[in-house]
């Protein structure tokens, strides 16, 4: 199986191949979908590509774009032979990742490469690596060997400690990670797009963007109160029982909340596509490969005056502050704050 092959995920194949061939393919990354069979099949084949002896394509990078299947590292990663490619997956009775499982794999990741270019890790479930084990691998995470690959793959990606996370780039894999296509976002989207086009990232641009991502939750928030306020019993019934009037009041509050948290991560999802666009753009990539092709104009603008780092950099910030407002009742309106000042567009 070659990379091309998974037309299904062409977005996130996209993105893996323009950071092969810009030479800046991550050294962790973080794999997500409905099925950890289905992300293996992308680890392995990733595997193959960056330790394929005749790859088809080489990038600018001289790094292979994917991989020929019939090579002798091809096959051997295929049989589960290559002593260059390990894979892991929960052993115990417990279905955990112990920490002993965690060490080998290290100990196997710092050795000299045997024969490939790259020493791949592909942990499956990562989910279920325990705190131990967790803890173990947190310092080859944050500094990997130069060449190694590490894949982490799951179905539960915020099952994963933070700290975890953190240290690896995330590829969401399969449905229902979709760009999103509601209007009313990409309306938002499309203007929040033409202001970070137009001006450079001038601290007060900055604040332009800002004040443009809190006013659409702002509005957002009270087209949810009214629309929820008007549904509830409180508005029907006149006369309630102050205790039963509390209990409606607090169930009231707990909807808007869930209701608002939701579209709030609606809004912020989009923001994360389209950096992962500019980021695309940053090392050439376009076309149908974006998650919204119709604003590649504007995205290119950015794309031209930003190193793919500085949009790696972007696309980090906002996942971090995307997942940490999802995880915890952190204030809203500073993290958003950090996060935004800190993008270079
Ligand atoms: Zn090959």
């Amino acid at each position: 199986m070659s990379l091309s092959s998974f037309g299904e995920h062409r977005p996130q194949i996209a993105l893996l191949q323009s950071s092969l061939d810009a030479g800046r393919l991550g050294h962790a990354y973080l794999f997500s979908g409905d099925s950890v069979s289905a992300l293996e099949a992308v680890a392995r084949t990733l595997a193959k590509v960056v330790n394929c002896q005749s790859p088809p394509t080489v990038g600018r990078a001289g790094l292979p774009l994917d991989c020929c299947d019939a090579c002798s590292s091809c096959k051997r990663i295929d049989a589960h032979e290559h002593p260059d490619v390990h894979e892991l997956r929960p052993e115990s009775k417990l279905r955990q990742i112990r920490i002993e499982q965690i060490r080998e794999l290290i100990r196997a990741v710092h050795l000299k490469s045997h024969e490939g270019r790259f020493k791949v890790a592909i942990v499956s479930w990562a989910d279920r690596l325990n705190d131990q084990a967790s803890n173990a691998f947190l310092k080859t995470l944050e500094e990997p060997p130069p060449t190694s690959l590490l894949l982490l793959l799951t179905t539960e990606p915020s099952a994963l400690l933070d700290t975890i996370r953190s240290r690896c780039l995330h590829l969401a894999f399969g449905e229902g990670h979709a760009a999103p296509h509601d209007p009313a976002v990409l309306a938002w989207l499309t203007s929040f797009v033409d202001t970070a086009a137009q001006a450079k990232a001038q601290p007060l641009a900055r604040y332009r963007l800002l004040s443009l991502l809190l006013s659409e939750l702002a509005n957002r928030r009270k087209a949810i109160e009214k629309q929820l306020s008007a549904d509830s019993p409180l508005q029907k019934y006149a006369d309630i029982e102050p205790e039963t009037e509390e209990k409606f009041e607090s169930e009231l509050n707990a909807s808007i909340e869930a209701e608002y948290r939701q579209q709030r991560g609606e809004v912020l999802g989009a923001l994360l596509w389209w950096l992962r666009d500019v980021w695309l753009l940053t090392s050439g990539t376009g076309g149908s490969a974006l998650g919204f092709p119709a604003l590649e104009e504007q995205s290119a603008a950015i794309a031209r005056r930003i190193s793919p780092k500085q949009a790696l950099d972007n696309l980090r910030i906002v996942e971090q502050t995307h997942l940490m407002l999802a995880r915890s009742n952190v204030q809203e309106t500073l993290a958003l704050e950090t996060s935004l000042l800190k993008l270079d567009l």
